[in-house]
């Protein structure tokens, strides 16, 4: 088995769920007491909320390319960047580490391919539903149509993320408002929606709506497992 190097703490509330899914999927497909070989490098979430905000996304780059180059000293084989909004910088961050990096998008689109989707809501952050790096990967590279909520609800979306979602506060009027805007993108004609941020799962789940949702946080954690079994037996 290989070993993935995490860059989490974007917010750690998400790397969390991030640990378990590596390990149940590796328990799940190996059995017995095997665990996932993993590192994690937890970043200080204050400070890249920070560089985000005054737009200084060299600064967050280096940051996260830092965290790679150790994790990769330290063993790992691949980088995962346990959040959408980071994979703004993905690009850097993979050319910086000179080892794979597993792409949230990819895993997710991919698993939307093998449903055969090709209009999905996106729900996340401001950066990650209205800026290109992760939209035009959606469209370009797997030709799927993505819709988003008006900028009102992308407003409202963004300030549950900051505000409550990575502060670990579970409001049930948020979710109501999650399932509102879900129940507009349906309107709208979405096949189902991406849970683009990777708190979001943890308060709206599939049983609430109607859409078939794409939790990033789960489906990604899954395809970090799924490759570090699968590109080493030894
Ligand atoms: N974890 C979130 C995401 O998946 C938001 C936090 C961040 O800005 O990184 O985008």
């Amino acid at each position: 088995m290989k070993t993935v190097g995490l860059i989490g703490g974007m917010s750690w509330e998400s790397t969390v769920t991030y640990y378990q899914v590596i390990n149940r999927r590796v328990r799940e497909k190996m059995g017995g007491l095997h665990s996932a070989r993993c590192i994690v490098y937890s970043l200080d979430f204050a400070e890249i909320a920070h560089l985000q905000k005054s737009g200084n996304w060299d600064e967050a780059a280096s940051m996260l390319c830092e965290a790679a180059a150790c994790l990769r000293r330290a063993g790992a084989d691949a980088i995962v960047i346990c959040t959408n909004t980071m994979h703004k910088v993905a690009e850097t961050v993979e050319q910086e580490s000179a080892i794979p990096l597993l792409h949230i998008a990819d895993a997710t689109a991919e698993r939307i391919q093998r449903s055969a989707y090709q209009r999905v809501g996106l729900l996340g952050t401001r950066y990650t539903m209205e800026e290109k790096f992760y939209r035009d990967r959606l469209r370009e590279k797997f030709d799927l149509k993505v819709l988003i909520p008006d900028v009102a609800d992308r407003n409202t979306i963004n300030s549950i993320i900051y505000d409550e979602l990575c502060n670990g506060i579970l409001d049930e009027a948020s979710l109501r408002t999650f399932v509102r805007i879900v129940q507009q993108l349906e309107n709208d004609g979405a096949q189902c929606v991406i849970l683009g941020c990777t708190e979001i799962g943890l308060l709206l789940k599939s049983s609430t709506v109607s859409l078939p949702l794409f939790d990033t946080a789960t489906i990604h954690a899954e395809a970090a497992a799924d490759w570090a079994m699968a590109v080493g037996e030894d």
